[in-house]
């Protein structure tokens, strides 16, 4: 059956898929989104692994468990007496589930009010500007596109010594449903989502071992920064074991089963039993599906889709953007991107900066950086000045009884162009803003020495740190003095 031409056909609506057709639709192209996630009513389940097995419900259960950790630990000081707080996990649930419902929900006015149709199925590149889709009943229908864009996301990696069996061993979604609270968790893998996952269930009263194989934690970040997390991450209780790589598991027992996890380090080989084990050892590019054979869309090493700068495949009029491709595999990402490749659809000359992508680990302190870091420009040859602020020194924090971590920001020695910023500490990703905001207008650390900061705020450690790194922070001693 032959269905309706569009201008823009967009495969998948997480994140990158649903913003690059509200775009599109905003900048009046014909605009259809595809979305194959139905939920057990058969309703189309809009928003992608953001939405709903990502970083919304993650944040909700990391702001769940904040709560009832700060009533557990942080009121006393305060004075105030509560008691010993209890969890009731179907209920932090059922919260978590409401705020992802209201959100996907979200999605389907925000493509009625922009005129994006969304439709339900799976959505299939045959080449010649066709596009098949299988809806859930097996109905199956072709739509023709001027411009196709893939947005089909990425899922959860698996790896052979350990077998998601959903029950005991789970990967980032099934953490994200627990029903009660696992003495013993296991969480394979130090990375982004595994110390978020892990944090929640640490909070919620589990002994969590975070196995890494590693020996380097969270390589990717300023190794300062990573040094003050990791310290505060063993203070609140994660056991995270470096260098220790997983071989292999058991699962046994009836009701209660239990897994027993086999690792080796350079001490040897070893075992620890866990009730639950978190599967947490990255994602990988999701194209089940997606490709009719013969097609031609190249592909990378890791089995990305291959883009240019402007999201543009091998491909004429057909683009791929978000976790599919290259690059970060983060929600902010795949929008920019989205916007990017409808705007420049639209004739419009649009550029991702991918200098300025902002990482976030939503743990508490949270960690935060943009840019480049110390050991990324001293590879690089550029001298450079460090400017850090503690925010043992921020009277906000102080008052806030939240006052680990610190601010360290990076300028150019000879133009002070501020050249990176990586944050430790509370409210860190919103702090690192202001500053993801400064680097794209090329802002220089006085620029931001020179701005007046509301007193008493966090923000305040940003300017402070911006002023040591040239030699003149007022509230603490300056490495050197300018
Ligand atoms: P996805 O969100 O994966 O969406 C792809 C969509 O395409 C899916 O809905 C899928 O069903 C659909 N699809 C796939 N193939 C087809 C097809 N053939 N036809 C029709 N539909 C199809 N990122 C952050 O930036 N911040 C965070 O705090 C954060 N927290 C996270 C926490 C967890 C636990 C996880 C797992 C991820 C987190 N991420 C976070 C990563 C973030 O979720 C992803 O980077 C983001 O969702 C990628 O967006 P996307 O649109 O590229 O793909
Ligand atoms: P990320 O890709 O940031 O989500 O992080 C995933 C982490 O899992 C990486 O740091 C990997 O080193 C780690 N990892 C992968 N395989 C194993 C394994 N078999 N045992 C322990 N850690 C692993």
């Amino acid at each position: 059956m032959m269905g309706k031409h569009y201008d823009v056909v967009v495969i998948g609506s997480g994140p990158a898929g649903y913003v690059a057709a509200i775009r599109a639709s905003q900048l009046g192209l014909t605009t259809a989104c595809v979305e194959k996630w139905v939920d057990e009513d058969n309703q189309t389940k809009f928003g992608g692994t953001c939405l709903n097995v990502g970083c919304i419900p993650s944040k909700a259960l990391l702001d769940s468990s904040y709560k009832f950790h700060e009533a557990q630990e942080g009121f006393d000081i305060h004075g105030i007496k509560v008691g010993k707080p209890k969890i009731d996990v179907a209920k932090m649930m059922d919260r978590k589930n409401s705020v992802v419902s209201q959100l996907t929900g979200g999605i389907k006015s925000l493509f009625g009010a922009n005129k994006v149709d969304g439709l339900s199925g799976i959505g299939t590149v045959l080449g010649d500007n066709q596009i098949r889709i299988t809806a859930q009943d097996g109905t199956v229908f072709n739509v023709s596109a001027k411009n196709i864009i893939i947005a089909s996301g990425s899922v959860p990696i698996t790896i052979a010594p350990t077998p998601v069996d959903n029950e005991v061993v789970v990967d980032s979604t099934g953490a994200l449903d627990f029903d009660e609270v696992p003495k013993r968790l296991g969480v394979i893998g130090s990375g982004v989502i595994g110390l978020e996952l892990g944090s929640v269930w640490a909070r919620l009263g589990s002994q969590v071992v975070v196995l890494e194989a590693l020996d380097e934690f969270l390589p990717m970040a300023d190794k300062q920064i990573a040094k003050e997390a990791l310290k505060i991450y063993k203070k609140q209780g994660l056991d995270i074991q470096l260098g220790s790589r997983v071989t292999g598991s058991n699962v046994s027992g009836g009701a209660n089963r239990t897994v027993i996890v086999e690792f080796s380090n350079s001490q040897g080989d070893h075992q620890i039993t866990f009730d639950k084990v978190i599967v947490a050892v990255g994602r990988r590019p999701y194209l089940d599906d997606l490709l009719d054979d013969g097609l031609g869309i190249e592909l990378d090493d890791r089995g990305r889709i291959k883009v240019n700068a402007h999201c543009e495949t091998n491909l004429p009029s057909i683009y791929a953007v978000g976790d599919v491709t290259r690059g970060p595999m983060l929600a902010h990402k795949g929008s920019e991107e989205g916007v990017m490749v409808a705007e420049r659809i639209a004739g419009k000359m649009t550029q991702v900066n991918y200098d300025l992508v902002p990482s976030v680990i939503y743990t508490h302190p949270e960690v935060a950086w943009v840019g480049k870091n110390e050991e990324e420009l001293k590879a690089d040859g550029i001298e450079f000045n460090v400017g850090v602020f503690p925010f043992a020194a921020s009277g906000r924090a102080l008052a806030a009884n939240d006052a680990e971590g610190m601010v360290k920001l990076l300028a150019d020695s000879n133009t002070d162009r501020i050249l990176g910023c990586h944050i430790v500490g509370a409210s860190a990703a919103d702090l690192l803003q202001q500053i993801v905001i400064a680097m794209e207008f090329s802002a220089s650390a006085e620029d931001i020495g020179l701005t007046m900061f509301s007193h008493p705020a966090l923000s305040e450690a940003v300017h402070e740190a911006a002023l040591a790194a040239n030699g003149h922070a007022i509230h603490i001693g300056n490495r050197k003095r300018r």
